[in-house]
């Protein structure tokens, strides 16, 4: 052997695959793939981008000083307690190289977020998956596969990209039947979404003892996934921890300004979260009309059933013949299904109809 080799470890992870942006030989695409909120980018999150161009040679300020203080202002966290990632992606990846490695294992639903299994993994963990019931997280089933070895539990909830959300009371039981020195990481990439009266993103959690982290972004409904910025609310020590490894210069001096003023955009998050919950029914209903089974959904996408992997790979083919990219979730052990983001009333419409009329081809 004269090449450079990695752990070996590493070439067990399977690439991520983002939601495609484009469709060769399309003009007008529409992308329903990557769950980017449905109105853009707050204008407020542009403006603050483009007035930091004069000042992109200045290092950004590593600690996100006034980043982590308008985060704990608009949710009423204490910024101490907060570290900004480049995306949440970023923090996932620093938890699991922090507390997972070699010989240990982190537990994941089997349909859970894919990064955890692929961070999990770099770190050199070995990665449980456990059967769910109904797409969602069984918290027996975690419970019963933690072992002397579990660092980490992973559970995003809801979760993407089933659309599942476990209530506050499953979240609490999970957490106490945990060993203390299991590190429980609730990705709510979608909290600002929920609607549900029994939902906590976490918070109630983190507070009440010094082993639960909630990870956020501004990816979702903030419309920043190109700037990437997320943040954990911690205990002291796992910020501390956060703190020592993670890139000085994680997150750039435009997303730090742009996710200020996004925070600060009056009533965008209310307005997005009502437009949410608004289409999301919609979609839902048009969907099963058309005879298309969908799965409840707390975040702004769905998950469309079809009555196999043929049917979904057909009505895929079908939507991109029309500029419409949704999602194929094969790599998630859901090959018959698709999910869908909740665009504006326009495309909502658009994928309903398309998928309509995909439908009617198939009952002839
Ligand atoms: C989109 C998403 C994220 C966010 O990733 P970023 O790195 O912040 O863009 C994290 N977790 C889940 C479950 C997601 O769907």
């Amino acid at each position: 052997m004269t090449a450079p080799r990695p752990r070996p470890e590493v070439l067990e992870i399977s690439p991520y695959i983002g939601g495609e942006s484009t469709i060769p030989g399309i003009n007008r695409t529409i992308k329903l793939s990557s769950n980017e909120g449905a109105f853009g980018v707050p204008p407020d999150a542009q403006a603050a981008f483009v007035a930091m161009a004069g000042q992109l040679h200045r290092y950004p300020d590593g600690s996100a000083h006034d980043l982590r203080r308008a985060i704990g202002a608009k949710f009423g966290l204490d910024p101490e307690r907060i570290v900004c990632g480049a995306g949440s992606d970023d923090i996932l990846y620093q938890l699991c190289l922090a507390y997972g490695g070699p010989g240990t294992e982190i537990i994941m639903s089997a349909h859970g977020f894919s990064i955890y299994q692929i961070a999990g993994t770099y770190s050199g963990a070995s990665v449980l998956k456990t059967p769910e019931r109904n797409l969602t997280a069984d918290v027996d089933a975690m419970l019963a596969a933690v072992s002397p070895a579990t660092r980490i539990l992973f559970l995003a909830n809801p979760n993407n990209p089933t659309g599942s959300m476990l209530a506050h009371d499953e979240v609490v039981r999970l957490r106490a039947g945990l060993p203390p020195d299991v590190l429980l990481v609730l990705d709510a990439a979608y909290a600002e979404y929920v609607t549900h009266p029994d939902y906590d993103a976490g918070v109630k959690l983190v507070d009440a003892g010094d082993n639960t982290v909630m990870t956020r972004t501004f990816s979702k409904i903030f419309g920043l996934g190109g700037m990437r910025i997320g943040w954990a609310y911690a205990p002291p020590a796992v910020i501390d921890v956060l703190n020592r490894v993670r890139g000085p210069f994680n997150v750039s001096i435009a997303a730090q300004a742009a996710a200020i003023a996004a925070l600060n955009q009056p009533g965008w998050i209310e307005a997005s979260r009502a437009h949410n919950s608004e289409y999301r029914a919609i979609l839902t209903t048009r969907l099963r009309q058309a005879g298309i089974k969908v799965w409840p959904s707390e975040g702004n996408f769905v998950l469309a059933e079809f009555t196999g992997p043929d049917q979904a790979a057909a009505a895929n083919a079908f939507l991109r013949a029309r500029g419409l990219i949704v999602r194929m979730v094969g790599g998630y052990g859901l090959p018959h299904c698709l999910r869908i983001t909740v665009g504006t009333a326009e495309e909502v419409g658009l994928v309903a109809d398309a998928l309509d009329a995909f439908m009617a081809t198939q009952n002839v």
